[in-house]
């Protein structure tokens, strides 16, 4: 695990904190981090609503990365309380391959944290439908 995925995780962590707000939102039962590709780290925190107003915690931190400037990304980690790493749902790949087409394949996601195991989105979801 290289000192970058380490940095991504304790920004996730930093900001992991699953709580009520109100009797229809929930949030921070998953955080994410995704590093751009400048270098710097973003977070989001999930946000569970009722309607479907909510949003991943991966996309939360790719709008926060979007909100700040920057629309490449590079790698992207996610951790809950009980288990760290983890493949993004397909709203967020999604999102990831309309952000980068042509550049989406070398995206990496961390898929669990205790064993540094990573894959690119490429290989995660190898045929799409921007090619
Ligand atoms: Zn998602």
């Amino acid at each position: 695990m290289d000192k970058i995925w380490e940095e991504m995780y304790e920004a996730a962590k930093a900001v992991l904190n699953a709580r009520k707000i109100s009797d229809y939102v929930t949030c921070g039962e998953v955080a994410a981090a995704v590093l751009s590709k400048s270098g710097k780290i973003y977070t989001g925190v999930c946000i569970d609503t009722c309607s479907t107003l909510g949003i991943c915690a991966e996309r939360n931190a790719i709008f926060n990365m979007i909100t700040n400037g920057e629309h490449e990304i590079a790698r992207v980690l996610s951790l809950m309380e009980d288990h760290i790493g983890g493949a993004p749902c397909g709203a967020c790949r999604e999102l990831m391959v309309q952000l980068m087409p042509g550049k989406y394949h070398g995206i990496e996601i961390l898929m669990d944290y205790t064993t540094g195991r990573v894959m690119t989105l490429g290989e995660l979801t190898p045929e799409w439908w921007i090619k």
